[in-house]
């Protein structure tokens, strides 16, 4: 690796990236090298690549590489390899923009750290402070977390930060970004002894001027594939609202019954659309679960966890909570509605597809989205197909052949059925009213589903099942 602390070198770019074909040639330490191997990961990528030596030698970075490039494990391995083990006061601060990020973040850390005697503790809100109080005192030397927490317990004494030497801020633009910048600003000017700041994201942060002025020191730009969809792995689709009277809640049971994702994560510009989804869909029998920051720290952690392993289909999120999250083979992304800004469309669409996966990324427009597409699709010069919506009557098809092979399904599971429901069943055929019957009794058959609790799925297994599955009552 060419870059050292001297050379002067200000911007990585994959034209003069240094090729390497082994972690072992990154100069990460013995243990660290270890951990990498049990994680099983094999080979550096690019951002792992670009940022070791830089990173290790104490330099100041601003990275920017796309959504699932790896960045994580591209600071979280040469901190590991610095950290000074025998010291208990934390010496690396990362945070992150949300509790279940910073968790994944700490997880993956936690990962590679098998070997080198690591004591950490993430540390964030909507939970108790008890577990964190007790890690704390004992003596970490690495805090992962959410600003507000952090900020909490170095109010209350609880966290020194004096020792602090290597700060990362992960999803940079977003932890710039006004919600978080006065917290931010807070957590700078409480780290005295500050050597190292290292800034990560998939799109510039916007006031990234003013920041590296004041708390960074001729940083090092790692400038990789940024501000770009991989057009290569991410296939960009639309669908139209071609009916008049149709809403957009019907047209997304359309594309889910037409594109019959096996899991995908919907995205909703607001909170109370992510509820409405939510319900909209339940109601008709998908298996969809709600992420926003309105939920309990548990039920979010909850969620997570069921999505990553595959128990959930559909994953109705706004952009703030579903940053960063990292759901291996996720084949799918669902715009609900374009996003407000066009740079969530990377943090977005990054979602699926990652690493090495191919993945689709849906978008809902009504007539008046047909502007905001359009320069979402000039700014990353996108390839995007539209797919024909299926008519209501179509997707009313669909949607009422799912129902009866599930119905049918628990015929073979609950093969015996008493005689007295026969009865009234012969009986409902025979009234005039069969239909509005059968209709009701479909409905109450879909909400109770919706709100029995989720068996065990009987084959595990990493990954989401292809559609057309869902829980069913013992
Ligand atoms: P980003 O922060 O850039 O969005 P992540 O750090 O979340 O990406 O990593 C995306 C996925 O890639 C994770 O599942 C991670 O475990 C995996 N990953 C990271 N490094 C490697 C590697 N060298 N080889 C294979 N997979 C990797
Ligand atoms: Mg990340």
């Amino acid at each position: 690796m060419s870059t050292d602390g001297t050379s002067g070198l200000s911007t990585i770019t994959p034209a003069n990236l240094p090729e390497a074909a082994s972690f072992e040639q990154l100069g990460y330490s013995g243990a660290v090298l270890r951990g990498i191997g049990e994680a099983g990961y094999e080979r550096p990528l690019e951002v792992q690549t670009a940022c070791a030596q830089p990173a290790m030698d104490g330099r100041d970075l601003v990275v920017r590489s796309k959504t699932g490039s790896g960045k994580t494990l591209a600071f979280a391995a040469p901190i590991l390899s610095v950290l000074d083990y025998s010291a208990r006061a934390p010496q690396a601060l990362v945070l992150a923009p949300t509790r279940e990020l910073a968790l994944q973040v700490h997880g993956e850390f936690e990962k590679i750290a098998g070997h080198t005697g690591l004591k950490s503790v993430p540390v964030y809100g909507g939970t108790g402070f008890g577990r964190q109080l007790d890690a704390l005192r004992t003596g970490v030397q690495l805090v992962v977390g959410t600003p507000g927490r952090v900020l909490d317990h170095y109010a209350r004494g609880t966290l020194r930060l004096d020792d602090v030497r290597i700060f990362v801020l992960d999803e940079a633009d977003e932890m710039l970004s006004a919600g978080f910048y006065e917290d931010i600003i807070q957590v700078f000017d409480a780290l005295r002894a500050l050597e190292q700041v290292l800034l990560f994201s998939a799109t510039l942060p916007h006031n990234i001027a003013k920041m590296i002025n004041r708390y960074m020191e001729e940083p090092i730009n790692v400038d990789l594939s940024t501000d770009r969809v991989d057009v290569e792995r991410i296939e960009n689709v639309v669908y139209r609202l071609t009916d008049p009277e149709g809403t957009r809640q019907q047209l997304l049971v359309a594309v889910l019954e037409s594109e019959d994702p096996g899991a995908a994560i919907v995205f909703c510009n607001t909170k109370s659309d992510t509820e409405a989804v939510t319900a909209y869909l339940t109601r008709r029998g998908f298996d969809a679960v709600l992420l926003n920051s309105n939920l309990a720290q548990t039920a979010r952690e909850r969620v997570m966890g069921r999505m990553k392993e595959g128990k959930h289909r559909l994953l109705v999120a706004t952009d703030i909570a579903a940053r960063g999250i990292d759901i291996s083979f996720l084949p799918c992304v669902i715009n609900y509605e374009p996003p407000f800004d066009v740079q969530l469309y990377i943090h977005r669409t990054g979602r699926t597809g990652r690493v090495d996966r191919k993945g689709r990324a849906i978008t809902l427009l009504s007539a008046a989205d047909d502007v905001e597409m359009r320069k979402i699709s000039a700014q990353y010069n996108l390839k995007v197909t539209e797919e024909e919506t299926p008519t209501r009557e179509e997707t009313l098809k669909m949607l009422s052949a799912r129902r009866i092979r599930e119905l049918k399904e628990r015929l073979v599971h609950d093969p015996v059925i008493p005689d007295e429901f026969r009865t009234i069943a012969q009986d409902i055929i025979a009234d005039g009213d069969a239909e509005r019957i059968v209709a009701l009794l479909v409905d109450h058959y879909l909400a109770e589903a919706a709100h029995e609790p989720q068996p065990e799925p009987r084959s595990e297994g990493h990954g989401h099942p292809s559609g057309r599955r869902r829980r069913r009552r013992r």
